[in-house]
């Protein structure tokens, strides 16, 4: 009998980069939900932002969208695929950058970023390349020879950063990624960011620093007490910093009553 020849082949989905519909997250032991009817399209080629307050709900979002968390109800789909029932397929095609750096602290640099590589399937040839391209970027030098433990917060935070990008990620997710870089380091990974995007990559940012989220993004959803409360485009909105902030102050504030 002729053998059959069993190839696993990934279904190809065609979807945006990240869309959530009626997200609701409620925390064990807590009676309010942290967010509620959160809903939003990442369209391929932007940069979307995520502002709010501190509490608003920014992490528990990201979380709930990188299945770190369950959702309590909604759905999310990256590329398609929905979080909790391909989460696979869905985690192949983004990259987390969490705001408390959770490296291996027993590898060297070197070892993390070719474990990332071996995570996601890199090919060996490829990583040399995309290493030196990313040290244009972090300036890591010969640190990344030595132990993540001895690293400062600004180097762990880059060394998470090349880590997630080494399989060039259709959606790079990140979660108040420039606090503790330097300015030199910041004003490169931005430069980085909008070439990424020119490529058709998508990128997803959570910050509650409106000057870092106005010169970022080209899109920004505000949360607040949990809730979308508008979307605007900070680069063309003509109200100074200030408005903004008390404008969405004033949602949270009347969120709450
Ligand atoms: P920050 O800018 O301070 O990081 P955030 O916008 O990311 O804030 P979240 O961390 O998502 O806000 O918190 C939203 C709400 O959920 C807050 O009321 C917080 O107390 C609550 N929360 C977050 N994590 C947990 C948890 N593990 N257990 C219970 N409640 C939580």
């Amino acid at each position: 009998m002729k053998k059959q020849k069993h190839e696993r082949t990934a279904q190809v989905i065609d979807g945006a980069p990240l869309e959530v519909n009626g997200l609701y997250k409620k925390y064990d032991k807590k009676s309010d939900y942290a967010v509620k009817n959160i809903s939003f399209t990442c369209k391929r080629g932007e940069i979307l932002g995520i502002l709010g307050a501190n509490g608003a709900g920014k992490s528990t979002t990201l979380k709930c969208i990188t299945g770190m968390i369950p959702l309590s109800e909604g759905k999310i789909t990256i590329a398609g695929y929905d979080i909790e029932k391909n989460p696979v397929e869905a985690k192949r095609r983004f990259s987390f950058v969490t705001d408390n750096h959770t490296v291996f602290q027993k590898m060297t640099g070197t070892q993390y970023l070719s474990f990332m590589a071996d995570v996601y399937g890199v090919p060996t040839e490829e990583r040399q390349a995309k290493y030196e391209s990313l040290e244009k970027v972090f300036r890591l030098g010969d640190s990344v020879k030595k132990l993540i433990s001895g690293y400062s917060h600004g180097m762990k935070q880059k060394i998470c950063m090349m880590g997630s990008l080494m399989h060039d990620p259709e959606l790079w997710i990140l979660d108040e990624p420039m606090l503790g870089l330097d300015p030199r380091t910041q004003n490169a990974v931005i430069s980085f960011m909008r070439d990424y995007v020119k490529n058709g990559k998508t990128i997803l940012f959570s910050s509650h620093n409106l000057d870092i989220v106005r010169r970022i993004c080209d899109r920004t959803i505000i949360i607040a007490s949990g809730e979308i409360v508008t979307e605007i485009d900070l680069k063309n909105e003509s109200r100074d910093n200030d408005e903004i902030i008390d404008a969405y102050y004033d949602c949270e504030k009347a969120e709450n009553e």
